[in-house]
């Protein structure tokens, strides 16, 4: 049942869909997944969920994208379910400072990446929910986990991205074969690329993401995967780590734990008041959403939302 219509709210969606539509400032597309490079920059969709149930949407809120990063907090929250505090004997939590898909830290840090949200510690982070199994069935619990948060099952992967991906990731192959030399992957590489691949294909609405969310901003009625202990860890994660080499930038401009991807998405928790999911494909220098970015900040704003 949802509570009473927050017409503020509505009216602030609506007003940011149209003022990033007047900017027009969209950035490009991530050109790197020759299926993600095709895609025309100029969309925008945002949806909020309210804690009484309510929901709000405005721009192209039924359309879906790859999720591509946003994917690693729902593999971080089945890896931390299935082998607990033991990852982060292999992972660390701190910001790195350093691209998404950099080898710099790797290198002198012997193969232990700085946190999950890098890419390094996103392979790291699948293998260790892999270990001792078939690819589909680390994929199956990535994926039930995102329809149990978003209670929809009709969330699917779309293996036509995660193959394009797999065409053309050499820098996440490198990462691997790197990790593994330093005895810092169960399987075999070619294994955990592929799962990772195939996480990161995983296509939502925005309305999804946001209901997924729901449990990360500690929502009593959201579905019971994650506990709240867990879910202020993993947004602090997405506070310090979510958007990479600017995830300092995210911070001061939001104020709100998020995570990017560079399918444009953006998961940005305000915790005990809404969960945001936000697209929009064309990207910024760090590789995330640049509209996307833009509208959080003013959704920030408008609602008083920072946790600063
Ligand atoms: N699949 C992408 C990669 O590994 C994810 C990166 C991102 O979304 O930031 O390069």
């Amino acid at each position: 049942m949802s509570g009473p219509k927050n017409t503020a709210l509505q009216a602030a969606l609506t007003k940011i869909d149209q003022t990033v539509r007047d900017e027009a400032d969209w950035g490009a597309p991530a050109q790197y997944i020759p299926q993600l490079a095709a895609i025309d920059p100029a969309q925008f969709a945002i949806s909020v969920c309210l804690e009484n149930g309510a929901e709000y949407s405005a721009g192209q809120s039924d359309t879906r994208f790859s999720i591509q990063s946003i994917s690693k907090v729902f593999a971080l929250i089945a890896a931390l379910g299935r082998v607990g505090d033991a990852l982060w004997n292999r992972v660390g939590r701190e910001p790195s400072g350093t691209s998404f898909d950099s080898v710099i830290l790797l290198e002198s840090e012997k193969g232990r990446p700085r946190n999950p949200f890098v890419n390094a510690g996103a392979i790291v982070t699948t293998d260790a929910l892999l270990s001792g199994r078939e690819p589909r069935l680390a994929l199956a619990e990535i994926i039930g986990i995102v329809r149990a948060m978003a209670s929809d099952d009709d969330i699917h992967i779309d293996a036509s991205v995660a193959r394009s991906e797999k065409a053309t990731g050499a820098r996440n192959k490198a990462l691997a074969h790197y990790l593994d030399s330093h005895g810092n992957l169960d399987s075999e590489p070619e294994l955990t690329l592929g799962t990772y691949f195939h996480q990161c294909a995983i296509e939502m609405t925005t309305l999804q993401l946001a209901r997924a969310g729901r449990g990360l901003a500690g929502f009593a009625n959201a579905p019971s995967v994650l506990p709240l202990r867990r879910a202020k860890r993993i947004n602090a994660l997405m506070m310090t780590c979510g958007h990479y080499d600017g995830s300092g930038e995210f911070a001061f401009r939001v104020g709100l734990p998020g995570k990017s991807g560079v399918g444009g998405g953006l998961l940005v928790i305000a915790p005990g008041r809404a969960s945001i999911g936000i697209w929009s494909p064309g990207l910024d220098h760090y590789g995330n959403s640049k509209a996307g970015t833009r509208a959080a900040a003013l959704l920030s704003n408008a609602m008083r939302w920072s946790v600063f």
